[in-house]
């Protein structure tokens, strides 16, 4: 019997991924579907965990961080309404998943870790996946990055008590903010959309459960 490579393994693996456990819960906007199936999710793991990369499943990435199951990505991703034109501010990069994700959907990412071994390591995975239209930085996302506001985008991938005034601050006209908001063990994702005439309209969205957001504007440390 011949063995297939392990791409076309994980080109089966990344489509059955999208049919089974995207498609059937509420992912339909064709782009995200798209990006999911051509970002391979197992090159953002140890190699120990590749085998589990496309199960519907949350994973460990170091400095007890954990890398979101697929159907939450889709999620976020998808409650953004990325139409390819966007600058995006993202806040948690841990393993660049995600990351990955958006370059493929807008314009220029703009992504910060706090932890600086994750934030190394994440920036050289994106460089040699080729995404060029990614710039990262190491430091508390909690601020933003004001330097580059304001943000058509902005995606929060930890929890946090309640959604930064600093972040909504450099939201821009008609600009998304995507984030978990709640206590430390569970989160609603919320989505705040600045309106034509600059007030805020706040959504709630799917129940999702995130590691904390640590910061100025986050949670204050790390006990539970
Ligand atoms: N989106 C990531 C996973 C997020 S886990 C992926 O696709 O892999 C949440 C990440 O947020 C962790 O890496 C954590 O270190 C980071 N984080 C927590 N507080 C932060 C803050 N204030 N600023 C930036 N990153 C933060």
């Amino acid at each position: 019997m011949k063995i297939p490579e392990h791409g076309m393994i994980s080109l089966r693996a990344r489509h059955r991924m999208v049919q089974e456990q995207l498609e059937t819960q509420g992912i339909q906007d064709p782009r995200v579907l798209a990006a999911m199936r051509e970002i391979h999710r197992h090159l953002f793991v140890e190699e120990a965990l590749a085998s589990r990369a496309y199960s519907d499943e949350n994973l460990p990435i170091g400095a007890g961080q954990t890398l979101s199951q697929p159907l939450t990505v889709a999620r976020m991703t998808q409650a953004l309404r990325l139409t390819g034109n966007e600058e995006c501010l993202e806040i948690g990069t841990g393993s660049g998943y995600q990351t990955a994700i958006l370059a493929r959907l807008c314009r220029k990412v703009y992504t910060i870790e706090r932890l600086t071994g994750l934030a190394d390591a994440s920036r050289k995975r994106l460089r040699l996946l080729g995404l060029h239209n990614i710039v990262c930085r190491q430091g508390d996302g909690s601020l933003g990055w004001p330097e580059e506001r304001p943000f058509d985008r902005i995606l929060v991938t930890a929890g946090t008590p309640v959604t930064p005034e600093n972040l909504i601050r450099q939201l821009g006209p008609n600009g998304i903010l995507v984030a978990p908001e709640g206590s430390k063990n569970a989160q609603n994702l919320i989505r705040v959309t600045r309106q034509e005439d600059g007030s805020i309209r706040k959504e709630t969205l799917d129940p999702c459960c995130f590691v904390p957001l640590i910061g100025a504007q986050g949670w204050q440390n790390e006990a539970p």
